[in-house]
């Protein structure tokens, strides 16, 4: 007798998705029919624009439900390149673009492509929890770099390039930050990419982001710094400025070169995204004013969970883009039972800072990409927790 078929070790030891854990709390919550204010989900309250439904939608009548070609539909390629090419004021060939299943496979092909059992992967903190988790599925090590509130959470690049030993392949870097807000200046992704060069790194950018920015910095892309022949790979996707989460679409570029790797990969995995959601997205690019509209919603939001965190007296960096607030817990109590406790007494639903990494199990994380009116009463009861007069 052989017993039971076992799962691999790495996944067993992966801990179920912290996120996940405080969604189950909160829906536990509801089911007994008390309020839940769900500051905790990365979901964005509109829908996504009619014009890009209404384009699946023909697609999807059009019988356009066949295999899409591996890589991505070739209008919807060209599109991709030739939106970031303005953007970034490069000329992207088409074929450098993979329209992958959401962000979530490219940042899987990015790390699958380069890493090897024992390899190491830098990773700045606090950080959306995939790029720590994924590589340790791989049987690679994800290496924690904390970045520091007094620095507005940019990554300590000397102390990055201190990191870096022989096994290191890849540094993973996302910017605007998820759960920060914080920005990547100019001279931030110069010199990664510099480091990227001259240490023969890959340097994986996600920038899912890229549309969600509130000022002063602006949103500066890899590809507005990189040469075509650079290790750098794009993570991009639909979900956060089209309002396209339940879509599961995204893209990885790299230098041509590199693409043809990545396209293996994406073939073995998944044969290609789904056929008539890509026709969709296509619509969606030319959606700027919708998304303008939205972005402007996220930065009205983003300043009453930021009046209301200084009345409150909690500290936090202020967001610059994305849809995050990431505010040190005023009590000695930690994340995990200020979150808990939290959701128990005030229906708040917050996720404790420990999930974005080692260092932050002090830290809670703020979602406002909710309906504005349930951010209001949250932010309402949120006040009444710390007692903040009216
Ligand atoms: N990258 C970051 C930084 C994210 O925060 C998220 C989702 O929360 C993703 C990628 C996943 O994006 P997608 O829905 O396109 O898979």
């Amino acid at each position: 007798m052989r017993g039971h078929p076992r799962f691999s070790r790495a996944l067993t030891q992966a801990p179920a998705s912290g996120i996940r854990r405080i969604v189950s709390a909160a829906q536990a919550r509801q089911a007994a029919g008390l309020p839940v204010y769900p500051f905790h989900l990365g979901e964005p309250s509109f829908d996504t624009p009619l014009a890009v439904r209404e384009a699946a939608a023909r697609a999807l009548m059009e019988g356009r439900t066949h295999y899409a070609p591996n890589a991505g539909i070739p209008e919807l390629r060209q599109a991709i390149a030739a939106d970031l090419s303005r953007r970034y004021g490069t000329n992207l060939p088409a074929e450098s673009v993979v329209v992958t299943v959401g962000a979530c496979e490219a940042l899987t092909l990015a790390l699958m492509a380069v890493l090897e059992p024992g390899d190491q992967v830098l990773v700045p903190t606090p950080c959306w929890p995939n790029y720590l988790h994924l590589p340790r599925l791989l049987g690679a090590e994800a290496v924690e770099l904390p970045a520091r509130p007094q620095d507005g959470f940019r990554p300590d690049l000397v102390e990055l390039e201190r990191s870096i030993t022989p096994h290191t392949r890849a540094i993973v870097v996302n910017t605007p930050n998820n759960p920060t807000g914080a920005i990547l200046r100019r001279d931030d992704l110069d010199d990664l990419l510099g480091l990227a060069r001259r240490r023969g790194l890959w340097l994986i950018c996600d920038e899912i982001y890229q549309d969600i920015t509130f000022g002063p910095s602006r949103h500066v892309g890899v590809l507005e710094l990189s040469a075509p022949d650079d290790p750098a790979i794009l993570v991009g996707g639909f979900s956060k400025s089209y309002a396209m989460t339940g879509w599961r679409l995204g893209y990885l570029v790299a230098s041509l070169e590199h693409s043809a790797q990545f396209l293996k990969l994406h073939q073995y995995l998944v044969t290609s995204a789904t056929a008539f959601a890509q026709w969709g997205a296509l619509e969606a690019l030319s959606a700027e004013a919708e998304v303008e509209a939205m972005r402007q919603t996220y930065q009205a939001r983003r300043d009453r969970v930021v009046e209301t965190l200084r009345r409150c007296g909690i500290e936090f960096v202020q967001p610059e883009g994305a849809f995050y607030a990431f505010g040190r817990v005023p009590t000695a109590e930690g994340g995990e039972a200020f979150c808990e406790r939290m959701l128990r007494e005030h229906g708040l639903g917050f996720v404790p800072g420990g999930v974005f990494g080692r260092d932050f199990g002090d830290w809670f994380r703020l979602c406002f990409a909710g309906p504005t009116e349930e951010l209001e009463e949250g932010l309402a009861a949120l006040r009444e927790a710390f007692k903040v007069p009216r």
